[in-house]
């Protein structure tokens, strides 16, 4: 979602907006359309401008959101390391000794939602903890590291961020490859087809 705007489509802008509103005086009929919503109050019609929401939105989600207010420093965390857009701290509820989370200290909800340009600036952070971690825990021999995307991916905290879980040897854990086995066919044909609609 370019910008880090809330979503194009208007159910989510519109219960954004609403949330606002409805701690600010009753909440107004609202319709979406072109650049923003519209919106009737004391019976005059108003249009309420996508900018104006993205703000609105990324107040909402500021006030909301557990890893804004960890890279705010409302909420103490064991830091990792920190530079101008990036945190990483350990997780609260390990998977592993080590276990760490890199966070984009701007808010997004999921990777997809940050532009390229910001996701490569997240991806430089995961780089330079990776290499911490792998020099300054004992006996690693490996990591995983991995991003839930969404709910159906397990994601539970809606701010984006990437674990990285150092792995042993003998540790028991599994790979990337046990997450899912949903593939209807590894057939060539099939995955022609695929190819051909992702790249089209
Ligand atoms: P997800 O399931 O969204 O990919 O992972 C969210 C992770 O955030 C979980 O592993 C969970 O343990 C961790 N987590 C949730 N709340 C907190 C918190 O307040 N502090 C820290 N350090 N980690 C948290
Ligand atoms: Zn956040």
């Amino acid at each position: 979602m370019k910008n880090g705007a809330v979503r194009a489509h208007g159910a989510s802008r519109k219960k954004i907006a609403l949330r606002f509103f409805s701690k600010h005086r009753p909440p107004p009929a609202m319709k979406c359309c072109e650049g923003g919503v519209r919106t009737k109050f004391l019976g005059k019609s108003y249009m309420i401008l996508d900018a104006f929401i993205h703000q609105i939105n990324n107040q909402v989600l500021e006030m909301d959101c557990i890893f804004c207010k960890i890279a705010a420093g409302v909420i103490p965390c064991f830091k990792i390391y920190e530079d101008e857009n990036t945190l990483a701290f350990l997780d609260v509820a390990p998977c592993a000794d080590g276990h760490t989370l890199i966070i984009p200290k701007k808010h997004s909800d999921a990777f997809v939602e940050m532009s390229p340009e910001e996701s490569g600036r997240l991806f430089e952070a995961v780089n330079i903890v990776s290499n911490q971690i792998m020099d300054k825990m004992e006996n690693i021999t490996g990591l995983t590291i991995g991003m839930n995307t969404y709910e159906t991916a397990g994601q539970t905290v809606m701010h984006t961020h990437v674990h990285i879980f150092p792995r042993f040897k003998g540790d028991g854990g599994g790979t990337t490859h046990s997450i899912v086995h949903s593939a209807k066919s590894s057939d060539p044909e099939h995955l022609k087809k695929i190819s051909e609609k992702l790249t089209k």
